[in-house]
């Protein structure tokens, strides 16, 4: 390995001990530095990891050199990109973290409706940068999740019905191999590996660019939550079943069950109140989205109705207070079928009785763009899915919720047995059976996988992840 600079740990950043790796020009943060607890902590406040070395990377060939060494010196590797993986994948211990977060660059060629953006960068990131120019792609629901994880997961969102899964968009990215090579991928450039990166996961590299499609969107779209009461969630579920199942590709809506946030826009008498919330953004025309949801507004006397023209950017943050870094959260999801009477049965019987007024299930659409993309085509499991449903259980630190909720959490993920079609890999928490990875690609896709992952990491050097493993 050529010496290019050295990056030095030593008492300049105020930790004791001297690291140093080849042609690394970032952070390096041991244990004894004084950042060291911020730069391990991660989204998921009950993941408490401790690596023996953070490499917080600048630029590519910081990555470069950062597999090469762990390669070396035989340390386990995590990646991290916007650290939120409720699995805590982006931090291990007693390895190295090659952490990506200060590669937040996003450049936008606005006629060409590209963007090139860095592997550790946050969807507001894109946000801010692609509406600028009226454009977007479909990313996360929550500004602060990671661009990187959410995408090689699959990337589902406000706007996946209209223009695709993040995937979908995905045009070609830049790698660092297992070896330590770096590779642009796309469709001409090892098109198996590009096959395996559009819903594989991390299990094949470290990206340190992405390019994606970008679409014309907003910047004011009409979009909101409406608001009813929790004793009206089944008459409200059997409306949204008819509605949705017509619904136009613009329309992207997320129901969420739990207490009323303290959100801003939502009068303080009405938080802590058990509530269906029915998130909606309408990526078309506004006085269309007004006409194609007056039917669902009017129904019964819904609490609180915010939806209005807003712009997208701020829509895609208006969650972000609800899910904040360092509580604890506990997960479990599952794909579902249309809400049938029985499934919504279940759903209303579970939905309101965990204990923590900050806990929740959501309930996402899918359909539309996404499933009329062959699947196999990419990489990402069931493309068929009516919906995916997440519990989530939330406790802030010193709250004593914890258990109770994620046995809430099981017991319902129990009691929506005979209705679960898969899972969203990137839905899948930290303490799940082995077989729930190829249940969230089904045998023929999770066989592929496997193949590509042999070809490309055969000593299974990216693991800690939803895992992959080679033959
Ligand atoms: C509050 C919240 C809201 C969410 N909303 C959505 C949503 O709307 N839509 C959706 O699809 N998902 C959503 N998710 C799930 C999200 O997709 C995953 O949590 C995803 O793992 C986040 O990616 P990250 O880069 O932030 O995570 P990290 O924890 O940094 O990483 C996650 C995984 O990706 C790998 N990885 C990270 N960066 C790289 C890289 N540069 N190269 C290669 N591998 C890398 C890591 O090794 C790890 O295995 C949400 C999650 C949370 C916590």
């Amino acid at each position: 390995m050529t010496t290019v600079t050295r990056a030095e740990a030593g008492p300049r950043d105020g930790a004791s001990t001297r690291v140093a790796i080849n042609g690394f020009r970032g952070r390096l943060i041991s244990p004894d530095h004084a950042d060291y607890d911020d730069a391990r902590a991660v989204w998921n406040g009950a993941i408490d990891r401790r690596p023996r070395l953070i490499a917080q990377c600048i630029g590519t060939a910081d990555v470069v050199a950062a597999v090469r060494f762990a390669r070396d010196q035989d340390l386990e590797i995590a990646i991290r990109g916007g650290g939120h993986n409720v699995a805590g994948a982006a931090v291990c211990d007693d390895g190295i973290v090659i952490d990506l977060s200060a590669m937040r660059g996003v450049r936008v060629d606005p006629a060409a409706c590209r963007a090139w953006v860095q592997g550790g960068a946050l969807w507001g990131d894109v946000d801010h940068e692609t509406q600028a120019h009226g454009l977007a792609t479909t990313g996360g629901i929550v500004s602060h999740t990671g661009v990187a994880g959410l995408t090689l997961g699959g990337g589902v969102g406000w706007l996946m019905r209209k223009h695709g899964l993040t995937v979908d968009n995905l045009l070609a990215v830049e790698l660092v191999t297992a070896g330590g090579e770096l590779l642009r991928v796309s469709l001409d450039e090892h098109p198996d590996l590009f096959w395996a990166l559009r819903g594989g996961g991390g299990n094949f590299g470290v990206v340190t660019s992405f390019e994606f499609r970008l679409h014309a969107v907003g910047p004011t779209v009409l979009a909101g939550p409406i608001l009813w009461d929790a004793s009206d969630a089944g008459e409200v579920l059997r409306l949204y079943r008819d509605f949705v199942r017509d619904a136009p590709d613009e329309l992207g809506t997320v129901v969420r069950f739990g207490a009323a946030p303290p959100l801003p826009a939502i009068p303080a008498d009405l938080h802590g109140r058990p509530v269906v919330m029915v998130g909606t953004c309408y990526a078309g025309p506004i006085e269309e989205g007004e006409r194609r949801l007056r039917s669902f507004r009017t129904f019964r006397t819904p609490l609180l109705d915010l939806i209005g023209p807003a712009p997208y950017a701020g829509f895609q943050s208006a969650m972000d207070s609800t899910v904040v870094h360092g509580w604890n959260y506990y997960w479990k999801s599952t794909y579902l079928p249309e809400l049938r009477e029985d499934l919504i049965d279940v759903i209303v019987e579970h939905a309101f009785s965990c204990s923590s007024p900050r806990s929740y299930a959501l309930i996402f659409h899918l359909k539309g763009a996404v499933s009329r993309v062959a699947g196999g085509a990419t990489a990402f499991g069931n493309r068929q899915a009516s919906h995916a449903i997440t519990l989530d259980a939330v406790w802030r630190p010193g709250e004593d919720f914890g258990e109770r909720d994620s046995d809430w959490t099981r017991r319902f993920f129990t009691a929506l047995g005979r209705f679960r079609e898969g899972v969203y890999v990137n839905f899948l928490g930290g303490d799940e059976e082995p077989d729930r990875i190829r249940d969230a690609y089904g045998d023929s896709v999770y066989q592929r996988l496997v193949d590509v992952k042999t070809t490309y990491d055969p000593d299974n050097v990216f693991h800690h992840n939803q895992n992959i493993r080679p033959r």
